[in-house]
């Protein structure tokens, strides 16, 4: 299915597999990773679709599935999406105090990268073929979800589909 071979950095390979994870799912193939030391910590992949919850980003989802961290932890973290950040993620990595930022690729969209930088952040694009070819494929074939994800207007009123499996 995919032509791009998979990202060799561990993290966004983590992060990639969570894509592909929720675009199997029916959901916005986005995906992330925290790494501390060179290990995988926590990751978690957009669930907007699959709980009918607009603020579950990848980013959003890798945090909650890291649990409580103590400051020294995000310290010394890395943040991997395969997507460049929003406001919302990119707001919440510097609430935690995570240092690095990895991002797949910024070319399908590209938020909250200066913005992070010019706080602090280090931020690295990996510009990787697989998380971008991934969510090109998801963009073509779901046109109407990628609007909704970035606020794009075009669909008015609540959505039907929120609450798939509720
Ligand atoms: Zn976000």
């Amino acid at each position: 299915m995919m032509k791009a071979s998979l990202p060799s950095d561990p993290g966004l390979r983590a992060a990639f597999e969570e894509a592909l994870a929720g675009y199997r799912e029916g959901g916005l193939p986005i995906g992330a990773a925290l790494v501390h030391r060179g290990e995988v910590i926590a990751r978690g992949r957009n669930r907007r679709v699959q709980d009918g919850n607009p603020i579950l980003h990848a980013e959003m989802t890798c945090f909650q599935n890291a649990g409580r961290l103590s400051s020294v932890v995000y310290r010394e973290a890395t943040l991997y999406s395969t997507l460049s950040p929003c406001y919302m993620c990119g707001g919440a990595s510097l609430l935690f105090g995570v240092p690095h930022f990895v991002v797949g690729e910024s070319r399908t969209i590209r938020a909250a990268d200066d913005w992070l930088r010019s706080r602090g952040t280090r931020v690295t694009i990996a510009d990787d073929p697989a998380c971008y070819e991934l969510l090109q494929r998801f963009i073509a074939e779901q046109p109407g979800l990628w609007a909704e994800d970035i606020g794009e207007a075009g669909v008015h009123g609540r959505y039907t589909h929120a609450h798939p499996g509720a």
